[in-house]
């Protein structure tokens, strides 16, 4: 027998019992002739004691053990002395009887501390021993808590658990897709999927109206910070439902895991539009736990021979509370923040109400009166500052938007101990893109749009098309997107008008997506459903922005998976039997 107890079991009341632990050596202390050892597993840490009363065997075998290896001790549970109130075992400690080395280890490349010495690269090289950690295995115990708590949710509400394949179709909408070449079938390539979406519109054709799925899924995108080219989804799909069933469905199983995992009450969700968000957020995710909205001003700032507004088709302007008295160096510093690349705005207006009245660095082309004016469109008062972006529309809310957070950040808005949730719904279906003179899904082709905007849809016109809404709806908190669905065209000429809107032939239509029409054929129900960043939940649940230590083995920021060196290239035998020819100097 290995052990009889972990080690994150023992209390006081096990005292004289004779126990057997197995784990690893997190630590040792000599002190005169004792020498102490932090015996760690995944459930905690034991403190096992060699003394002058251990067998000259313990001894010997004690003086040749280092960090990390693998042993085996027997012994009698005894109360400390010195006693640990900061771990559960920190009353007890073991009298080592007998010791035995299970495995020794090399001396690790760093420290196995919450603080770990390691740099990332490091780290991620030697994964197995940074999970050692206990941040890591925390996020991992959280997410197993979470995957737990989606099942057991989605269970009581009848959803059926069902996989979908992993090797399916290419198709030029949405991301790039991972592909992977077939051998039987040369010059062919199977996909990985980028979620499992038509396959869980087909189940509910085949009538499993309440389906979900804790799902991989593939995006082979540019890399940026923090994402992953394989992620996880609670992928979800419902038959028989309008968008309020969804939503409420979906409420449910925020609240449930809130309250479950976090014990947290979330407040009630509520609902913004896309065309508000962008107003008075300039994001379509914007975070609700403060207010500091956008204002426009479009209109009382042209005109007043100031010719970088006038040129502009959008001025818009934040309030931010009680900074009147930012300093010179405080309000340069802001400047050099929004002109970075990352915001990419030309520069910095400000107006502030000090004690003193309202200066600002447009004096020269605004009377105090008009910058008054100014300054009650924003319901700035006394001791505010007015912070003044201008530009085209769309960038400038959307800089605007990220000045807002910043000055969260600065003035201490955004607490990570609140979470306020809301739905944003009536999101645009389409997008234009000038680059390739196009339409493109917003969400997806598969997305319905709103029954009243049908005519519109169905208008040749390409200014209606534009103001179609979808039937979409995304899940967000604190100014994270954590999922987003929509209800679901399930008519087979609706869908076929929107292939035609996304410039699809009628034979690209058939030839990518015909199984999914021939099955709208044979009776398809009303349908819709969500999916949730599944990685992105666990890490917002873990108070972390960064998804990656949520995942056991996730890929660097290059993509690569640096313990196993991937990707990697293949033997040429490999290639020939896939009919693959490589021609990298063309690259
Ligand atoms: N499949 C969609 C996505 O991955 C989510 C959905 O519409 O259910 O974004």
């Amino acid at each position: 027998m290995y052990r009889t107890h972990t080690c994150g079991e023992l209390r006081i009341q096990n005292k004289l019992n004779k126990v057997i632990l197995s784990g690893w050596v997190q630590r040792m202390r000599e002190l005169g002739a004792m020498t102490f050892i932090d015996l760690r597993d995944r459930y905690g840490i034991t403190q096992l004691v060699v003394d002058d009363k251990s067998t000259d065997e313990v001894r010997k075998i004690t003086a040749e053990l280092g960090r990390e290896f693998v042993i085996q001790a027997e012994g009698e549970v005894k109360e400390r002395s010195s006693k640990n109130p900061k771990i559960p075992t920190g009353d007890i400690e073991i009298a080592v009887e007998k010791i035995t080395v299970l495995n020794k280890s090399e001396i690790p490349p760093f420290t196995i501390e919450d603080n770990s010495d390691g740099g990332d690269d490091l780290r991620m090289k030697y994964r197995y021993l940074d999970l050692r950690r206990n941040p890591l295995k925390q996020a991992l115990i959280l997410r197993h808590k979470m995957a737990q708590e989606v099942r057991r949710y989605l269970d009581s509400q009848n959803f059926l658990e069902i996989e979908t394949p992993y090797l399916i179709k290419s198709t030029p909408e949405g991301a790039r897709d991972f592909v992977v070449p077939s051998r039987v079938n040369a010059g062919e390539f199977y996909a990985l999927p980028q979620s499992p979406q038509t396959f869980k519109q087909i189940l509910m054709v085949a009538g499993y109206d309440r389906y979900f799925q804790i799902v991989r899924c593939f995006r082979d995108e540019d890399l940026r910070a923090d994402r992953q080219p394989e992620f996880t989804q609670i992928d979800c799909e419902m038959s028989f439902v309008e968008q309020k069933d969804v939503l409420q469905m979906f409420e449910g199983l925020a609240k449930h895991l809130f309250k479950n995992v976090l014990n947290v009450e979330l407040q009630e969700i509520t609902q913004m539009t896309y065309a508000d968000a962008m107003k008075y957020y300039g994001s379509d995710k914007p975070d609700i736990r403060f207010d500091m909205k956008l204002h426009e001003i479009t209109e009382l700032a042209k005109g007043k021979g100031f010719s970088l507004f006038d040129n502009s088709e959008y001025i818009g302007a934040i309030c931010a509370k009680g900074c009147s008295a930012y300093t010179r160096k405080q309000i340069d510093e802001l400047t050099e923040w929004v002109k970075r690349p990352q915001i990419g705005a030309t520069g910095l207006i400000y107006i502030r109400l000090g004690e003193d009245g309202i200066k600002s660095s447009i004096d020269k082309f605004f009377t105090t009166e008009q910058l008054q004016e100014i300054a009650n469109e924003t319901s700035a008062q006394q001791g505010d500052l007015i912070l003044v972006l201008c530009g085209a529309k769309k960038k400038t809310q959307g800089q605007l938007g990220s000045l807002r957070l910043e000055m969260g950040n600065r003035l201490g808005l955004r607490d990570a101990k609140l979470f306020v949730p809301l739905w944003v719904v009536d999101f645009p279906l389409f997008e234009w893109d000038n680059d390739t003179q196009r339409f493109y899904a917003m969400h997806h082709p598969f997305t319905s749009p709103k029954p009243e905007h049908i005519d519109k849809f169905y208008s040749s016109n390409n200014e209606d098309i534009e103001n179609v809404n979808a039937n979409a709806y995304d899940f967000v908190v604190n100014g994270v997107e954590l999922g987003g669905g929509s209800i679901r065209i399930f008519d087979r000429n609706l869908q076929q008008r929107m292939f035609e809107i996304l410039g699809f032939t009628p034979e690209a239509a058939e030839s990518q997506f015909g199984f999914l029409m021939n099955a709208f054929k044979y009776g398809a129900p009303p349908h819709g459903g969500i999916a949730f960043g599944f990685d992105r939940f666990c890490a917002m649940f873990g108070g972390s922005d960064s998804i990656r230590d949520y995942i056991a083995f996730p890929k660097n920021n290059n993509g690569r998976d640096v313990m196993i060196d991937s990707p990697s290239p293949i033997d040429n035998s490999q290639l020939e039997e896939l009919s693959i020819k490589l021609d990298l100097k063309k690259r």
